[in-house]
């Protein structure tokens, strides 16, 4: 696959959810979203792949018979995190059409169904739960409690996809042959276009509500006070503290406060906890670090914590001998780890899956800046199409 032939089909979506700051707003289900999928639709027209959805907001476009045994589904995401970049999700759909391109090409009939998939939600961005699509499809999570999430104006998942989602439907990841993910990587970690992944680190979110007195800002002396943005920074620190001590990911980057105005106390400060690390036993001692410095600075403030566990996904070993035959198949691609959250890794839990990552050259990523070159994403094409004609 050449570069051009890549950023042309590429540049059809680039502009689309674009704002401002570089980034997008590319929340799931929301306008650039549905026209996002609207374009997945008529990429699948363009190519005779007929569209399914399995009632959970997931899409698949068949190349052979949809839900046929041993399929292999290949694609990513089209929701971005907030002012994120193009990049991350996209690139895997995008290079799965053009991987389909390219078999046909070359004349390549698949003894099995492939399916171009597209899944709803990944980054949590808009009803809070990453993964929330291939949670649902694998039965992770129930259709009721995914129904009932909603986004920052009180919208419901249900509401937004127009129907209570199906959940799990019975036998469906039964006729899953493989799933093959491929990713932007999201960090330096890869020096050559393409590579393999073999597992990801466990990871979550915690949610912290510190409750104190709101009061005002004027009035009331500072002996008086309790005020939890003191609790709230100091936790802010502890967590990057005891990250670092840990060789652990902490990061305390969303916020929100009760009743945010310059001149009163605040009465609520509600912080997230992002929290990942190499294995799970030091991901759970990282998180009891925290909390614990957070409960003693809040005896100290005169404020409250309290800790909700909004989720916990689990250490992630992808199959193990699918990497290696992948790695040998793309003439020794490097094999390595991620600390970011990906669908594959759902799916892991059920079915064979692996995930190959196009090189970043600043390991950027989940920012407007991020970026990978066309001739390395049109190289990923080539690895893809190589995988596809090998598994099928
Ligand atoms: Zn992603």
């Amino acid at each position: 696959m050449s570069a051009p032939v890549f950023s042309a089909l590429w540049s059809e979506i680039e502009a689309i959810g674009r704002v401002g700051s570089g980034g997008y707003l590319r929340y799931a289900l929301d306008t650039p979203d549905l026209v996002l999928r609207d374009w997945f639709r008529n990429q699948a027209d363009r190519r005779d792949l007929p569209v399914t959805d399995d009632g959970n907001g997931n899409l698949f476009a068949w190349w052979g018979e949809p839900w046929g045994r041993d399929a292999v589904l290949t694609g990513s995401h089209f929701d971005s995190v907030p002012h994120g970049g193009g990049f991350d999700g996209p690139l895997g759909i995008v290079s799965a059409f053009l991987a389909v391109d390219q078999l046909r090409a070359d004349g390549h009939t698949p003894a099995k169904p492939i399916a171009v998939v597209a899944f709803v939600e990944e980054e949590g961005g808009r009803f809070g739960l990453p993964c929330l699509g291939s949670r649902l499809l694998t039965g992770a999570i129930e259709p009721a409690k995914a129904a009932a999430l909603t986004d920052r104006d009180g919208v419901t998942f249900a509401e937004a996809l127009g129907a209570t989602p199906a959940g799990a439907l019975p036998g469906l990841t039964s006729r899953i042959g493989a799933l093959i993910e491929l990713h932007i990587e999201q960090g330096r970690q890869l020096d050559a276009p393409v590579g393999v992944a073999s597992a990801i680190w466990p990871h979550g979110r915690w949610r912290f509500d510190f409750t104190g007195h709101g009061d005002h800002a004027g009035t009331t002396r500072m002996a008086d006070r309790r005020d939890p943005m003191l609790t709230f920074a100091y936790t802010v620190l502890a967590a990057n503290k005891e990250a670092r001590l840990a060789g652990a990911h902490a990061t305390m980057a969303r916020v929100e406060v009760e009743p945010n105005a310059t001149n009163a106390i605040p009465s609520l400060v509600r912080g997230w906890l992002d929290a990942r690390a190499a294995d799970t036993p030091t991901m759970d001692a990282l998180v009891e670090a925290v909390v614990k410095r957070a409960t003693e600075r809040a005896g100290r403030d005169g404020t409250e914590v309290a800790v909700t566990a909004e989720s916990i996904s689990a250490e992630v070993a992808f199959d193990t001998a699918l990497a290696d035959r992948l790695s040998a198949l793309l003439g020794d691609a490097p094999i390595l780890p991620t600390s970011a959250g990906h669908d594959a890794g759902v799916l892991s839990a059920k079915v064979p899956t692996a995930m190959l990552f196009v090189r970043n050259p600043t390991g950027i990523s989940h920012s407007p800046a991020e970026f990978a070159e066309p001739a390395d994403c049109a190289a990923g094409v080539d690895a893809l199409a190589e995988v596809l004609r090998e598994l099928t």
